[in-house]
């Protein structure tokens, strides 16, 4: 067979077999009909998407009880005397706060704007400034206050402002108060991962070991005052639902 009679039959077989191979592809269907997703506006970098409930936008503290000694200063809370709760409550969500240390280095360790943003009024994601500041590290910037460090420290320098972004899965028990399945945390600090998917022992305290002890389905986002004038801005929460489904068929091919 000359040379260029057999790479053309060659190349017919290949083009044939390939045909062949997309002619007889099945698609795959999962057999789980879904609700389509729900279609929301983004928003402009630094803004609330449409979804999400703003808790602080820089004009006023009214989505907060408690907040009679905070103060709204250039567009940022200051934080005083008490810690504030949300009157809105929430059970699996997303979490958006931004934050900054006292630009005056003052303190060291737990003593150096310390704050904290509690998941349902109970569980702390820890605001420190770990900035060339030493502590222990289950208790540093980002760490799940007594439990878990985070994976990094992404500390900007004092007075920069800072974001946490929380994804937050909240735990759930039965009707007799029994822990059906514990609470996960996901953190980004400044955009950087620094927990994942963390599973929460229990609650946060200082004095005693973590426990969880049954409560509602929902719960407020409480903003910490530990005698350091720590400073909030930009504060929104995205509630968090599955989308609806259901089986319409087994798995298969079609
Ligand atoms: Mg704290």
């Amino acid at each position: 067979m000359k040379k260029t009679t057999f790479v053309s039959v060659v190349a017919v077989a290949l083009v044939t077999s390939c045909f062949g191979a997309f002619a007889s592809a099945a698609e795959f269907l999962s057999g789980i009909q879904w609700a389509e997703p729900e279609v929301i506006d983004p928003g402009t970098p630094g803004k609330a998407p449409s979804d999400a409930v703003v808790l602080f936008d820089g004009t006023d503290m009214s989505a907060f009880h408690g907040a009679e000694r905070w103060t709204v200063k250039d567009g940022a809370i200051v934080a005083g005397p008490g810690a504030v709760r949300s009157k809105a409550q929430f059970g699996d969500c997303q979490v958006h706060i931004e934050w900054a240390s006292a630009a005056e280095v003052k303190g060291s360790g737990q003593g150096r704007s310390n704050s904290g943003v509690f998941l349902m009024g109970k569980y702390e994601v820890q605001v420190l400034d770990s900035y060339e500041n030493k502590t222990y590290f289950d208790g540093q910037c980002g760490a799940i206050y007594k439990q878990h460090p985070p994976l990094v420290n992404a500390c900007r320098k004092p007075g920069e402002w800072q974001s946490y972004d929380i994804i937050w899965k909240a735990p759930r028990f039965d009707d007799d108060g029994k822990l059906l399945s514990p609470a996960f945390v996901t953190l980004l600090h400044n955009g950087v991962l620094i927990q994942n998917h963390f599973q929460l022992q229990g609650d946060t305290p200082y004095n005693r070991a973590p426990a969880y002890k049954a409560h509602g389905e929902k719960g407020p986002i409480s903003l910490q005052f530990h005698g350091n004038p720590v400073r909030y801005r930009n504060i929104w929460v995205r509630e968090v639902k599955e989308l609806e489904n259901r089986r319409i068929h087994e798995p298969k091919l079609r």
